[in-house]
């Protein structure tokens, strides 16, 4: 048995096992090809059926209308950044909603290609929080409303999606997909990069409705950037990371296997409520968001001093509960709790955390 350890990494993040153990059988020979996935051509009729399985699977997990088209895309969640204003800025200006790192570099790339409004921002407390987005000030020619849905770094989450009064959404998902099911037809546009909670970097999942995939991009949108070359080489224009849609494509049956996105959100609050009742009792450890507007998959906490911090994070890591550390714009601890930490990882970290409160409190 290969020594596994609870990994709390933001992600790249953990893995079911169940899946990494399919991926390792089928290394050598995938399906009687007598080659692994990773040498098969992106064309053959065996990868054909990896990656149409794999959008299949999304649509019935997500239940994705039919007026929506999957793109399995390349670059990552930052460089759908770049392409949503290629694609969606017809009258050169978005509206964002800035509640992290991530939404404040999607709003800057933005800008590179037209007039961003700031019409929400939680920066004012260090982002612990989700603004009030029930009556927001949007201008009328706004292409679209753009958020971040939920703040890896920060960890918070949109739990009421914003007002958009009619105007089209936007949401980086990367670090809640496929935690929970959603109404996909409230968004016009959802992109997650898959290695928060789904497989492998170096692949972004664009989910994106069919009107708004056109050729009127803004001049100068690279082929590869513009979303109807994608859609209309079904995410096979050129070579795509073929590796990371065959893991996706495992995680896919995986979830369906486990009772699909109702069971995933009701596991997922579950972990959660350990961590977070815990952190509400502790006189240690606090947890740093506004209860309200808490993630479910990343669970930023501090104590008050930096020193016990490193301290915590070091001898965590010695007992097999690994990446603790916050992000470097943050300091202080945080747990990443996707889809794939099982409930005993959560449980053991908080029993942990007891511990160590006992010893320093
Ligand atoms: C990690 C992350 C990104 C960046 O993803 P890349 O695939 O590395 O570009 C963007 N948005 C959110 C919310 C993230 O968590």
């Amino acid at each position: 048995m290969a020594n596994r350890v609870y990994n709390f990494s933001a992600g790249p993040a953990m893995l079911p096992e169940p899946v990494l153990q399919k991926a390792a059988e089928e290394m050598l020979d995938f399906q009687g090809s007598g080659m692994s996935v990773n040498e098969i051509s992106h064309r053959s009729k065996l990868f054909e059926q990896v990656i149409r399985t794999a959008e299949q699977d999304l649509k019935e997990l997500l239940r994705i209308p039919g007026n929506y088209r999957v793109l399995f895309l390349q670059g990552g969640a930052s460089q759908q950044f770049a392409a949503v204003p290629m694609n969606l800025m017809r009258h050169k200006k978005a509206a964002h909603i800035i509640t992290g790192q991530w939404a404040k570099k999607a709003a800057q790339e933005a800008a590179l290609y037209g007039e961003v409004a700031n019409i929400a921002d939680s920066s004012d407390k260090t982002f612990s929080y989700i603004p009030d987005c029930s009556d927001l000030d949007i201008p009328e020619d706004a292409d679209y409303v753009y958020i971040c849905e939920n703040n890896t770094i920060y960890g918070t989450k949109f739990h009421t999606l914003p007002n958009t009064k009619g105007h089209d959404l936007v949401a980086d998902v990367s670090s809640c997909f496929l935690s929970e099911p959603v109404d996909v037809s409230k968004y016009a546009v959802m992109y997650g990069g898959v290695q928060k909670n789904i497989g492998p970097a170096g692949l972004v999942i664009s989910i994106i409705r069919e009107d708004l995939i056109t050729d009127d991009v803004l001049p100068g949108t690279p082929t590869m950037l513009k979303w109807k070359t994608q859609a209309d080489n079904d995410s096979l224009y050129n070579t795509p990371n073929c590796w990371s849609i065959y893991i996706c494509g495992l995680v896919f049956g995986w979830l369906k296997e486990m009772g699909g996105l109702s069971e995933m959100k009701r596991r997922n609050e579950e972990k959660a409520a350990i961590l977070y009742d815990y952190l509400d009792n502790s006189k240690l450890f606090r947890g740093t968001v506004r209860k309200e507007d808490r993630s479910l998959m990343n669970v930023p906490f501090v104590t008050d001093s930096d020193e016990l911090n490193d301290l915590f994070v070091k001898e965590a890591a010695s007992e097999g509960l690994v990446s603790l550390k916050g992000h470097r714009t943050v300091g202080g601890m945080r747990a990443s709790i996707y889809n794939a930490m099982p409930k005993e990882g959560v449980e053991k970290l908080v029993t942990f955390m007891e511990d160590f409160e006992k010893k320093h409190a």
